[in-house]
């Protein structure tokens, strides 16, 4: 192995130009050496450190995903142990190692109710696409082929595959990649904050959105909706909480035209909005639930989809009638993500971060609208749990946007890094976006908020 920590960062930063395809970056900037070169070699925490030795608060979690912090030996141990007993033995036909089905027993004693088996995967992005093919198999099973068409949201964001890509509701992840694909439609964004009609109060905005979801429903024939799929928070979307009686509401829609409702909470899964689930929070009773990000903290790839029991008894029967389900990777279920979602669940049991994310993440929330929520170009503050969001306008009054060009997000979030404190500039509007390790403490909330006060100033004083 190539002793890394002995290299120049010269070579290290070149090889990455010349050498490193980057996931979500510019291409070209970053061959050029234009974007920053940050190689992160360690974690504890909520801190990170680089090469050169900055030590960064990171208040993203990495990507919404490190909810247990870095540097936990407890997991990586546990990955450590299996590895050197077995580190990969595969789960088809029925095959099974020790680890995947402890975790299997653990996710279903924390889902919500009525849930029953969970099939696990590697990423967000690949549980989606087995979500997109279980909704279809099933109503082939049922003898409804036409109804396969899947509803997804403006803003809502469920990977970057070529289904999952085009059930996410971000042109940024479908501009010149030919998406999104048929038969996934969109529907409105239950973002009240960026509500079209500024007059609505934001129950009769809960109605607006109900009431196109229904007008697209009966424009298209309910007969051919098979799913209809969102999380419970929008995330990457713009981190929204969803607006007064919203999931009530569209749950009741899709009940009366047979649409399955699948809850991603590749986010809100395992305790990020101060409840196990997203769907406890909002009282969801999804048909199935995508997992990922918090099933581990992310210290091994691991995804997985959770069915309730009356998904698993159509599931059955179409295996009874036609034979296997021909669906499966040949990482499913590796022992080595799920010996890392053991450790994982029972380090969030240990330390009650369930319980820390609701209290924590309800004093981040405050104090964030104490400090900036009157700030002129602070639109709003909003958030739920470990998640918070800071709206940047020119205009809190009227509500007038920045023009993008201004990059006045990226440039926040930039003097936030500046100042030690990782938050993230959403990729859809001025948008500083926060959603730190569930282990979060008061006092490193604080550090947060003064963080991102003194950021705010800095950006606003040279507008
Ligand atoms: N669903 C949601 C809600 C997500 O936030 C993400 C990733 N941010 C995904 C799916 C896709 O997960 P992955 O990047 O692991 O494919």
């Amino acid at each position: 192995m190539l002793d890394n920590a002995a290299r120049s960062d010269n070579e290290l930063h070149s090889w990455d130009r010349d050498h490193f395809f980057h996931p979500s970056t510019h291409m070209a900037q970053h061959a050029r050496g234009e974007t920053p070169n940050r190689i992160v070699t360690g974690g504890e925490g909520v801190y990170i450190v680089d090469r050169e030795g900055k030590r960064s608060l990171d208040a993203f979690a990495g990507l919404y995903c490190v909810n247990v912090g870095y540097g936990r030996t407890s997991i990586t141990d546990a990955i450590a142990a299996q590895a050197g007993k077995l580190a990969y033995y595969h789960a088809y036909a029925g095959h099974g190692s020790e680890p995947s089905i402890e975790l299997a027993k653990m996710v279903i004693d924390r889902a919500p109710k009525g849930m029953s088996r969970v099939f696990f995967g590697l990423s967000g992005s690949d549980a989606n696409e087995t979500n997109i093919k279980l909704v279809w198999y099933i109503n082939n099973v049922l003898g409804r082929p036409q109804k396969k068409k899947i509803i997804s949201r403006w803003r809502g964001y469920h990977g970057s595959g070529v289904m999952t890509g085009s059930l996410t509701g971000l042109a940024g992840f479908h501009n010149l990649f030919d998406l999104p694909r048929a038969p996934i439609l969109h529907t409105v964004a239950p973002y009240y904050y960026r509500r079209e009609d500024r007059s609505l109060s934001e129950e009769a905005f809960t109605d607006h959105c109900v009431a196109e979801l229904e007008t697209l429903i009966e424009a298209e024939g309910a007969d051919t909706i098979a799913a209809f799929i969102g999380e419970p928070v929008l995330g990457t979307g713009g981190i929204v909480p969803p607006p007064a009686g919203y999931w009530a509401k569209i749950q009741a829609v899709l009940k009366k035209h047979d649409i399955l409702l699948i809850a991603d909470e590749v986010i809100t899964g395992f305790g990020r909005l101060g409840t196990m689930f997203g769907s406890d929070h909002y009282g969801i009773e999804p048909d199935l639930i995508t997992i990922a990000k918090g099933l581990t903290s992310a210290y091994a790839p691991l995804s997985g989809v959770i069915v309730s029991e009356k998904v698993w008894r159509i599931l059955e029967q179409g295996s009874d009638e036609y034979g296997p389900i021909g669906h499966g990777w040949t990482y499913a279920a590796h022992p080595l993500g799920t010996a890392a979602g053991v450790a994982n669940l029972e380090l969030v049991d240990e330390l009650d971060l369930v319980a820390n994310a609701r209290e924590v993440g309800a004093y981040l929330n405050a104090s964030l609208k104490q400090a900036i929520g009157g700030h002129r170009f602070v639109g709003e503050v909003r958030g739920e749990g470990m998640m918070a969001a800071v709206e940047l306008v020119r205009d809190r009054d009227d509500r007038v946007f920045f023009d993008a060009a201004e990059k006045v997000g990226p440039k926040v979030a930039a003097a936030l890094l500046a100042n030690g404190v990782i938050g993230r500039a959403m990729p859809q509007g001025d948008i500083l976006g926060f959603a730190p390790p569930l282990c979060l403490t008061k006092a490193e909330a604080d550090l947060v908020v003064d963080a991102t006060k003194t950021a705010i100033d800095t950006v606003a004083a040279a507008l």
